[in-house]
């Protein structure tokens, strides 16, 4: 049997509130039955990307606090959470300054994993990862709304609702301070590779890193084994391939699923809604320093309670797209109907979806069921 997404097409059919992208999102949460999946009194982690200096096209605040004000009406007690990238308070800075706070989303804005980005449990996740620590704000809520904005990624091609559970959902550290998100990056063991002849000494790796785990000492880069988080950020900003992420892609995209699988795992079954939102679709993470145009044009939005099917049909949507003018996709000179994403990161996101299909998280088939306009009630047409 299919899976059923609502859709709700980014464009609009005139100058009306109740075709905008915002009125059609709150007549899909009105649709879905938010009582089925949360009880009176729930703590709801609602999981979103809080963005990063120089990456601002995230999920915007309004839509979050759509999903707020919905989980309020069914007596649930939402939190609007992410877990620690760069230092705890800094990124609550971000988040402040991208427009994600209390005000502004109508609910309190925590930090997953706690300041440190130590507060976790470990759960067991499969043969690549053995066991995973799940932030605990996320391990200990109830129900969760994972509410994603999908983009490329250079490690796993696509970044939506598997991966904002498989990386976001993890602490950044393990109790005693040592890499935990970042270890799903890397062979287990291993640890970044720097090869000195590739290495032109410019210094953008000891720039990027966020925790200022990396040196340029007497014309080598240091790297401070100790406190560095295994986020990769370095070897993706460096031109010259000479900081180096040791692992191969399909185990990378594996361990992802594995992660995914561990983070639902912490919740009973029905109780995790995904919204993705198809909208300034970049070519790379929001968690990078930058952020480049638009690959396609919006496509809108999808709800669904099934993680694999609202991840293939974000992947169709984006990849059946006409590429933008002007964009890293029309560089690539790709075309609408290829695989538009793998083009611009060299990498398969159809490996962490089809991984996750493999552990039985969910269904690749999917009906869309398009919601065209936000229903006005009879005595509102009146006034
Ligand atoms: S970014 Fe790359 S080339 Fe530049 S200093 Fe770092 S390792 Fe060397
Ligand atoms: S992986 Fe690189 S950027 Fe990330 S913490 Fe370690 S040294 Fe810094």
């Amino acid at each position: 049997m299919k899976s059923k997404i609502f859709f709700a097409d980014a464009r609009v059919k005139s100058y009306d509130y109740k075709y905008s992208l915002v009125a059609k999102f709150e007549q899909i949460l009105k649709i879905v039955d938010f009582g089925s999946f949360i009880e009176k009194g729930d703590y709801v982690a609602i999981k979103t990307h809080f963005g990063s200096y120089g990456a601002h096209r995230i999920v915007r605040p309004i839509f979050l606090r759509k999903v707020v004000e919905r989980v309020k009406e069914v007596g649930g007690m939402p939190f609007v959470t992410d877990t620690v990238r760069i230092p705890g308070l800094e990124y609550l800075e971000v988040a402040n300054m991208e427009g994600i706070n209390h005000l502004s989303v109508g609910a309190p804005v925590v930090l997953a994993d706690g300041i440190f980005g130590r507060d976790q449990i470990k759960v067991k996740a499969g043969p690549i990862l053995g066991e995973i620590g799940v932030a605990s704000a996320i391990y200990y809520a109830p129900a969760m709304i994972v509410v994603s904005h999908c983009k490329g990624h250079i490690g796993s091609g696509f970044g939506g609702a598997i991966k904002n559970l498989a990386m976001g959902c993890i602490s950044c550290k393990d109790h005693q301070g040592k890499a935990e998100r970042g270890r799903i990056h890397f062979y287990e063991g291993k640890h970044l590779e720097w090869v000195e002849v590739r290495c032109t000494r410019c210094g953008q790796c000891v720039r990027v890193c966020p925790h200022k785990a990396l040196q340029l000492v007497d014309d080598s880069i240091v790297i401070d084994k100790s406190i560095c988080v295994k986020c990769g950020r370095c070897a993706r900003v460096c031109p010259a391939e000479a900081m180096v992420v040791p692992i191969d892609e399909v185990t990378f995209q594996k361990g992802l699923a594995e992660s995914a699988y561990a983070v639902v795992s912490t919740f009973e079954k029905g109780r995790i809604l995904y919204i993705n939102f198809i909208t300034e679709v970049q070519p790379e993470c929001d968690c990078m320093p930058m952020a480049d145009t638009p690959l396609v044009q919006d496509q809108g939005v999808l709800v669904s309670h099934d993680i694999v099917a609202i991840d293939q049909a974000s992947l169709d949507l984006i990849n059946g797209a006409d590429p933008l003018p002007g964009s890293k996709a029309a560089d690539k000179n790709v075309k609408k109907g290829d695989n538009i994403l793998k083009a611009v990161t060299g990498k398969d996101a159809q490996l962490h979806i089809d991984a996750a299909f493999e552990l039985g998280m969910g269904n690749k088939e999917y009906e869309l069921i398009p919601v065209t306009e936000k229903e006005v009630p009879e005595e509102e047409k009146k006034d």
